[in-house]
């Protein structure tokens, strides 16, 4: 749930501008990952704003695009990553292009443009490496695809399609900084998100005590109470209060303990992400993975949106 007193700051043309460098830095086509909601951004903002400098946009399912709007948000073509999951008609009307694994599945939407997923590792809805050229046959496609991690899955991409006519695709956000796996296109999303989200919840009291405090009887000096809690996906680790790094001291359902300072007041800004808060040290302290605090965080609080494109900047579908 997300709570009443939490902000999410979406920076619109940060994610312009963190795209517009990775096409600079590649010099090839961008596929935006607006999957799970644009990693809890907001799919149809994000494709709205990266219009103009994507080639195209990736999600898990049809689903998405057609709740995102995406097509009308945009004016993009959506590629759907995860196993086709709607009839064809669906796709077309929707501005999208499964992804096929199969020659079954390439024969069912040869009518939307499919997109070959290749297997080169990830063990998973992929077609493997000596079924390619059977399975883009049989379904029209001028497009494949690999999940990978390492530069040579994206090779093993180009090796097993080198005599077919077919834009290919390998990278990730990992692999951007990788030219041997850049091919036709990346397809990055954490990336895209960099440093263009801040997430923070105001102080909604500030005590000062000699302790026990909260559940776990934990002592401070001075400590302020934010109305956020694991119910909003917040987890023990660093935040800022009034831009000094400071630690939460204990997380409950929908409220949470942070150290605070002697001027710290109520209604001042607590920071959890963002603003100096980088995302990889959050990710540190939770031991997960960027994309699971970026996605989880991005749900604790109401979202705001900074630069959001005129709707005249659209384009019309
Ligand atoms: C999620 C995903 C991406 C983007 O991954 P990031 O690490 O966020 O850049 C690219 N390709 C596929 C197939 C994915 O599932």
């Amino acid at each position: 749930m997300r709570s009443s007193q939490g902000t999410v700051t979406i920076d619109l043309a940060r994610i312009r501008a963190n795209a517009r460098a990775i096409c600079a830095q590649t010099g090839v086509g961008l596929i935006a990952v607006i999957k799970a909601d644009a990693y809890g951004l907001g799919a149809g903002e994000v494709a709205a704003a990266l219009a103009p400098v994507a080639a195209g946009l990736a999600t898990f399912s049809l689903e998405e695009v057609r709740a995102g709007e995406l097509w009308q948000a945009s004016g993009l073509t959506t590629l759907t990553l995860g196993p086709p999951d709607g009839l064809p008609a669906a796709y077309r009307r929707a501005h999208a292009r499964p992804a096929v694994s199969s020659i079954g599945q390439a024969r069912r939407y040869r009518s939307c443009r499919p997109v070959v997923c290749v297997d080169t590792g990830m063990r998973r809805f992929a077609c493997p490496l000596d079924a390619v050229s059977r399975v883009v046959a049989a379904g029209g496609s001028t497009e494949v695809f690999t999940h990978a991690v390492t530069v040579a899955q994206a090779r093993r991409l180009l090796t097993a399609t080198r005599t077919l006519p077919v834009r290919r695709h390998a990278a990730a956000s990992s692999l951007v900084g990788s030219p041997a796996a850049h091919l036709d296109a990346v397809r990055p999303g954490l990336l895209l998100y960099q440093d263009a989200v801040r997430v923070s919840a105001p102080l909604a009291a500030v005590m000062s005590s000699h302790g026990p405090i909260g559940y776990s009887a934990f002592r401070s000096a001075r400590h302020g109470v934010i109305l956020m809690g694991y119910a909003h996906g917040l987890r023990l680790g660093w935040c800022l209060v009034n831009g000094q790094r400071r630690r939460i001291r204990e997380v409950g359902m929908q409220t949470s303990y942070v150290d605070a300072g002697e001027r710290d007041a109520v209604g001042d800004e607590v920071v959890l992400l963002g603003g100096g808060l980088a995302l990889d040290e959050v990710a540190a302290s939770w031991s997960a993975r960027p994309h699971e605090v970026l996605t989880t965080l991005c749900g604790a609080g109401q979202r705001r949106y900074l630069h959001r494109p005129r709707a005249s900047g659209r384009r019309a579908p």
